[in-house]
């Protein structure tokens, strides 16, 4: 891909190439920090987690967290997610730190369940490298270690993992249902236009992709689309969660349209462990 890029810009002329060559290097070139920084991220405890509350539509109340990471480091500063996880994934490393993210998520959550909040549910996201031999032993040794209840665990995977090889996948999918974990499809309505995985695997959530949730209540597109999804999964017995709410009347018509759970900025920016607690505290002002 790179050699036929760099074939294009050849024949556009060599000031073309140049410009092209120089910013290649330093796209490879900044690739190349991030890979080094991650190798280095977990050991330098450059990592740390923050949580989103999940907010119940129709009581207002919050019923969990979305566990999301978060990467200081120390040559590149302050690293979104959406530029260092692919790296990690294309690389293998997200498998280290993403058991980390697992065991960091249980055992918070464990605590908070045993002290302030008995109900919570904690989500985590996977990514599909993580779908190796021993996942399903990994996750029940996190909860084991933590204590924390399965029921309370809510695993988000993507469309992309559902369209995949299902023949390593469902085995694993359903040990880890059979256990009590919840399965979330993460980003729904993005990725693949087939809906025939949503009968061949055990699944118990819906995350309408934040995309939709922009449009409403005012983009027919958008309401229809939603709406749909809601009436979808419940008449297959799933739950739907819709990400990135962030104005009262998002709020007010997924409420209206049986929506379960919501979460986004309207409620709440992904928080410290500290600050999560004291959200906690003010559930009634929504
Ligand atoms: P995601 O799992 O879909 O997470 C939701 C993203 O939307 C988060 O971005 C969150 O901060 C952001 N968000 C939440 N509410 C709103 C809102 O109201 N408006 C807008 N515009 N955005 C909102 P973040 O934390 O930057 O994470 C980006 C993605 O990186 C995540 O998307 C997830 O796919 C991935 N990711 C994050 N943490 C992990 C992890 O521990 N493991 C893996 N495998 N992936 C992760
Ligand atoms: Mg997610
Ligand atoms: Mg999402
Ligand atoms: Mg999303």
């Amino acid at each position: 891909n790179a050699d036929a890029a760099m074939y294009h810009a050849k024949q556009s002329g060599r000031n073309n190439f140049q410009f092209f060559t120089v910013e290649l290097n330093e796209q490879l070139q900044r690739r190349f920090m991030i890979e080094q920084g991650l190798r280095k991220a977990l050991s330098a405890g450059e990592l740390s987690l923050v949580y989103q509350p999940v907010v119940d539509s129709r009581h207002s109340q919050i019923v969990g967290a979305e566990a999301l990471l978060r990467w200081h480091s120390e040559e590149l500063g302050h690293m979104s997610p959406s530029e260092f996880i692919p790296v990690a994934e294309d690389t293998g490393i997200i498998v280290a730190i993403g058991d980390w993210v697992l065991e960091q998520a249980c055992m918070r959550a464990a605590r908070w369940r045993r002290t302030i909040a008995p109900n919570l549910v904690i989500a985590v996201n996977l990514s599909p490298r993580q779908f190796n031999d021993g996942l399903v032993e990994r996750v029940a040794q996190c909860l084991q270690r933590s204590g924390l209840d399965p029921r309370a665990l809510e695993l988000e995977i993507t469309e992309r993992l559902l369209m995949g090889d299902s023949e390593t996948l469902l085995p694993m999918l359903n040990a880890l249902a059979a256990m009590g974990v919840r399965i979330s499809v993460d980003d729904f309505g993005t990725g693949y236009s087939s809906l025939s995985y949503l009968k061949r695997f055990p699944l118990h959530n819906l995350k309408v992709d934040r995309s939709f949730v922009a449009g409403l209540p005012d983009h027919h597109d958008s309401v229809a689309i939603t709406q749909a999804v809601v009436a979808m999964a419940h008449s297959l017995g799933m739950h739907v969660t819709a990400e990135g709410v962030e104005t009262a009347a998002q709020a007010e018509f997924l409420r209206s349209i049986g929506c379960d759970t919501l979460q986004g900025y309207f409620f709440s920016v992904p928080v410290g462990a500290l600050a999560y607690e004291e959200t906690l505290a003010r559930v009634a002002d929504f």
